[in-house]
């Protein structure tokens, strides 16, 4: 099998190539027409059978082996934010006030070097590898669930994916059954008070004062309602009211997030939050509007599946630690394809060890170590041909 790893590094520059184009060619979730264009003729170039419009721009590619066996699926995600790139690589983004800032481009050049490879080892795959390139991983309600909807999953025994960390040093990957990511939930609150003269507060509702009581009421639902040993985060991100100096506000907005890994803290949270903001606006003779709106679920790898990675990862060249990770309250939306089939997702370490900080991901001067890509591709690469061989045994 070393045959793979040598042809993946004799590729690397290629797919350091494909990372730097697309990193400056970023297009935003739903948009990615161009970006699914270059994936789809990259992979009928190497003949792979391929399906665009998968649920949107989502695009599927098929590798047959010649030995009979099981269907895998690889997956990378391809769209890019809404941020203002700040770094100053000659290969910046040029679609002004978009940017990969999560590494996206760096998993889809992986997934796309790794097509090239495997396509050259057809001999060596006992069943079927499918490529699945998925659009809007950012913005919900994500790619995922439509892609699913439209069949991008039918015939698949199991899926398998990496996301490269750009805090994780490089030649480290980070593996966890169970609960990896949290589901990430949002909220909008509108109170409804009575604006009025700022010299006579006691003829109106003051929307702000009562948005200012609900800023701190709300910090208690994680502090003093939900277990300790649970993990969850409520955290309000956007407060809006305005007027004049003079005048207050008739009413005002709050917006924010709720992360949770448990169904049923999840329910009580949203139900939670809707109980303090009508006492807190009751005490105020004010009305209010409420919405929660379920984001992505919580992303809960399989356990064989999550095991076999660890085994494999282990004795990846450049691989120099496999480690248990803790979970994160970020989402992704590779958790509707766990509700579907079996697999997991793991973490690809990105960060140059001779960097004194890394930027976090969603930021704009984002970078990640470019030799990650080639880890993550030896990686998944390995895991799907002995994943195949291994269920073809059986
Ligand atoms: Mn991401």
């Amino acid at each position: 099998m070393e045959r793979l790893y040598s042809k993946l590094d004799n590729i690397y520059e290629d797919i350091v190539e494909i990372r730097r184009y697309l990193h400056q060619n970023p297009e935003l979730s739903f948009e990615e027409e161009k970006t699914a264009a270059y994936i789809i003729d990259f992979h009928k170039k190497l003949g792979h059978e391929v399906k665009g419009n998968i649920g949107g721009n989502g695009v599927l590619a098929f590798l047959e082996g010649d030995k009979p066996g099981p269907t895998v699926a690889l997956r990378a995600d391809f769209d890019a934010l809404p941020i203002k790139e700040e770094t100053d690589v000659p290969y910046k983004s040029v679609n002004n006030g978009v940017m990969h800032a999560c590494g996206h481009d760096g998993h889809t050049a992986t997934l796309l070097g790794l097509a090239q490879v495997l396509n050259q080892m057809k001999t060596e795959i006992a069943g079927t590898i499918v490529f699945l390139h998925q659009h809007a991983e950012e913005l919900p309600p994500g790619g995922a669930i439509s892609m699913i909807e439209d069949g991008c999953l039918d015939g698949v025994d199991a899926i398998f994916g990496t996301h490269l960390q750009a805090q994780m040093p490089l030649g480290e990957i980070g593996y966890r059954t169970g609960p990896l990511q949290a589901a990430p939930d949002r909220f909008d609150i509108k109170i409804k008070g009575e604006g009025g003269h700022g010299a006579m507060p006691h003829d109106t509702k003051d929307s702000i004062v009562i948005g200012g009581q609900l800023i701190n009421n709300l910090q208690q639902i994680v502090s003093r309602k939900v277990d300790p040993l649970d993990s969850a985060v409520v955290s309000i991100c956007n407060f809006e009211a305005k007027g004049p100096y003079n005048v207050i506000a008739d009413s005002a907005q709050l917006t924010g997030t709720v992360r949770t890994f448990k169904e049923e803290t999840r329910n009580y949270i949203e139900h939670e939050i809707e109980n303090v903001v009508k006492g807190t606006c009751q005490v105020s003779h004010a009305s209010y509007e409420y919405t929660y709106t379920r984001g992505y679920p919580t992303l809960i790898n399989h356990k064989e599946e999550t095991e076999f990675v660890k085994e494999i990862a282990e004795n990846v060249p450049g691989v120099v630690a496999v480690k248990e990770t803790p979970p994160i309250m970020g989402g992704e939306d590779y958790a509707y394809y766990l509700q579907h089939v079996k697999g997991t997702f793991f973490f690809t370490g990105a960060k140059n060890p001779e960097w004194e900080k890394a930027y976090p991901h969603h930021h704009p001067k984002f970078d990640l170590d470019e030799k990650a890509l080639l880890i993550a591709a030896k990686a998944l690469g390995k895991t799907a041909l002995e994943y195949l061989k291994d269920q073809a045994k059986e």
